[in-house]
């Protein structure tokens, strides 16, 4: 799959360990150097600015969506391209339709929150287009377990799980990303 642009959700805070930033700079410069445009919450806090500057310091596109009440404490100055939404919902569909895949990076509830909508919508068969995670330091493992806990219990499906990709590297992400292929699994269990 060719992609052309990336959604990445992130922390609008830097987070405890080194390591996400160092890998959220790595995310940027290979978007730059492969041409990728960055699609982003459009704010200059966290490691949503790390991504964000590294796309742009590589001479990279770096599109900015965020909605009116955020952007008045904490826009993104300096971007390719600047979205003001009048609310989340209008933020959130806006960064769907722009980006061919998405990655989520260490985050909060925000992040969470944002991965789980294109999760959902791919496990229903809306869309098709790839998800990962970016499990950087093994951020992610007790979401994953919790994840493979609801499997067990039978409110997921492990074909639905599998539907979205991990890795701990940038270029593990990125392949994984690229090779996707979509399969589209009956969503409901037990179901007479
Ligand atoms: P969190 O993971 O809770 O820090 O939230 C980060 C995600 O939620 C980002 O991908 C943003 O799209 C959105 N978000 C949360 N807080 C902010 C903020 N202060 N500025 C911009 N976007 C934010």
């Amino acid at each position: 799959m060719n992609l052309k642009s990336i959604a990445v959700y992130c922390g609008s805070s830097p987070g405890l360990l080194p390591e996400y930033a160092t890998v959220a700079e790595e995310l940027g410069k290979f978007l730059a150097k492969n041409s990728i445009t960055l699609v982003y919450g459009g704010s200059s806090v966290g490691l949503m600015k790390i991504v964000a500057d590294n796309v742009l310091q590589g001479g990279g596109k770096v599109i900015g969506v965020i909605p009116e009440a955020i952007a008045k404490k904490v826009v993104h100055p300096n971007l390719t391209e600047l979205h003001i939404t009048a609310d989340m919902h209008a933020r959130k569909k806006m960064m769907f339709d722009l980006a061919d895949a998405f990655i989520a990076m260490p985050g909060g509830i925000g992040t969470l929150e944002e991965i789980f909508e294109v999760l959902t919508w791919s496990q229903l068969g809306f869309h098709s287009k790839p998800c990962a995670f970016l499990n950087i330091a093994g951020y992610y493992h007790k979401l994953f377990d919790f994840l493979k806990h609801s499997v067990d219990h039978r409110f997921v499906k492990q074909e639905h799980l599998d539907m979205f990709q991990i890795s701990n590297t940038v270029e593990g992400v990125m392949d994984a990303l690229k090779t996707y292929k979509p399969k589209i699994f009956d969503k409901w269990i037990d179901r007479k």
